[in-house]
């Protein structure tokens, strides 16, 4: 058995253009066999240095002392410790390489792993069925990244991890902003929201994502408070610019489960609107995991009187996690976005095409609205137009982007979207 051989390259001039060159790549892989191959092709792509392990055991501790793997290769079933775990354990463990798992498994499987990977904050540039080739293997890393989201250079990173002290000085400092994302109808492309994103824009670290604060603000219940404040008043403003300019928009908020859980904060919630001279109308509250947070209660109350004052309340992220049916029952929902990880796999999915056809179906029966998020190509777009879907939000719509551009897009950027009716 082979282990942890460091594989230095004699100088040679790798492929130029490589999307390897340069990079530490480590290869887990049992097969012995199939371990030298893809050895051999990533050397031959231009990989800087070459790790080899035969399972995950030997994977996490070429990780360790490997110094700044970039980029794993790694297969599923491997004896001891398998892909998955060994995926897990490198996420728990703080290394944040890409990854790139080739199996002969299924391909449900492999996009379930894919799945759970991302879900630990690994970028997955892809998947792929053995046997591994060269081509496929480019063709996987020269793909544009597909969770990265809609941030500048300075996206998020552990190094720039911020205290609540940070917060609460960016609070103050009205540092806080917001992104907006433009939701659509699939018919006629009719311009009739946004959702407001959370950015910061830090003195020193640029513009930072909610993953970069909002782990942490979460964990101080006047923090978050105070932040969603800070979104709300800035929806206000730009509503109201908005307004003026003659478009009418819907707002859509998030609100954190944490928050809700709290007795009266949609007391404050709607003094801040009504302050702020937001109408109820305007404004969609959008909220996740809310039923199983530990204050049930509260979060019930609290829901239910923003319901009656009239402001209308979306599930997020439906058909994971926490979202689910049950929810629905509890709290009186006016809206549910589908969401992204089902919607990104449409229209070759079969699976999810038959989950997305079905709650399409039950949010009409149940006289929801029904948002379909995380939309990147023409192809789902198609999709669910075709399922019935009332409105869309995604980067193949638009990205979000900051106030001040909205108002252009509206004038200039559909046209791409109202080419496709006809198809
Ligand atoms: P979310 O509410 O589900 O928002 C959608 C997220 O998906 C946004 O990420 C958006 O930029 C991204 N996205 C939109 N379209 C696409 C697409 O086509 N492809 C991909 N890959 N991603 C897309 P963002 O802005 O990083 O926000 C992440 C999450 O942070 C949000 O998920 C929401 O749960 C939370 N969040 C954002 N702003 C706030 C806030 O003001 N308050 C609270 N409590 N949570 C917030
Ligand atoms: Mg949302
Ligand atoms: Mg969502």
């Amino acid at each position: 058995m082979t282990f942890l051989s460091g594989h230095e390259p004699e100088p040679r001039s790798p492929q130029s253009g490589s999307s390897l060159a340069g990079l530490n790549v480590l290869v887990v892989e049992d097969s012995g066999v199939q371990r030298a191959h893809a050895v051999s092709l990533v050397t031959e792509m231009g990989a800087a240095q070459v790790l080899e392990a035969s399972d995950g055991i030997e994977g996490l501790a070429a990780l360790a002392e490997g110094g700044g793997i970039d980029l794993v290769l790694s297969d599923l079933d491997m004896p001891r410790m398998d892909g998955i775990a060994f995926i897990g354990e490198l996420a728990a463990r703080g290394f944040r390489p890409k990854v790139i798992i080739i199996s002969s498994q299924e391909a449900e499987v492999l996009q379930s792993v894919r799945m759970m990977a991302e879900t630990y904050g690994l970028s997955v540039p892809g998947v792929i069925p053995k046997p591994l080739t060269s081509l496929v293997l480019e063709k996987v890393l020269s793909a544009p990244p597909r969770l990265a989201p809609a941030l500048g250079p300075s996206a998020p990173s552990a190094r720039q991890e911020v205290t609540p002290g940070e917060i609460r000085r960016g609070l103050e400092a009205k540092e806080f902003h917001c992104f907006f994302q433009p939701q659509v109808t699939f018919q006629g492309a009719l311009f009739r929201g946004v959702e407001a994103l959370a950015r910061w824009r830090h003195p020193v670290f640029g513009l930072l994502g909610p993953a970069a604060f909002l782990p942490q603000a979460e964990a101080d219940e006047e923090l978050m408070s105070g932040l969603t404040l800070a979104i709300l008043e800035r929806v206000a403003e730009h509503w109201r610019i908005w307004k003026r300019r003659g478009l009418s928009l819907d707002v859509s908020v998030n609100l954190s489960a944490r928050s809700l859980g709290i007795q009266g904060f949609s007391d404050h919630l709607m003094d801040a609107a009504n302050r702020f001279e937001l109408p109820p109308r305007a404004l969609i509250f959008e909220v996740t995991e809310s039923a199983s947070t530990t204050h049930l209660g509260h979060t019930l109350a609290n829901l239910a009187r923003l319901r009656m004052r009239g402001y209308r309340l979306s599930i997020d992220d439906f058909g994971t996690g926490f979202a689910t049916f049950e929810q629905l029952e509890r709290i009186p929902f006016t809206e549910l976005k589908i969401d992204q990880s089902i919607i990104r796999l449409l229209p070759m999915a079969e699976r999810q095409m038959f989950m997305t056809r079905r709650i399409v179906q039950m949010a009409q029966d149940l006289k929801l609205s029904v948002v379909a998020e995380g939309i990147e190509t023409l192809a789902s777009w198609n999709a669910l137009r075709h399922l019935g879907c009332k409105l869309g939000q995604g980067y193949f719509i638009a990205r979000p982007m900051p106030a001040e551009q909205v108002a252009g897009w509206a004038k200039q950027d559909r046209s791409h979207l109202r080419g496709q009716e006809l198809s």
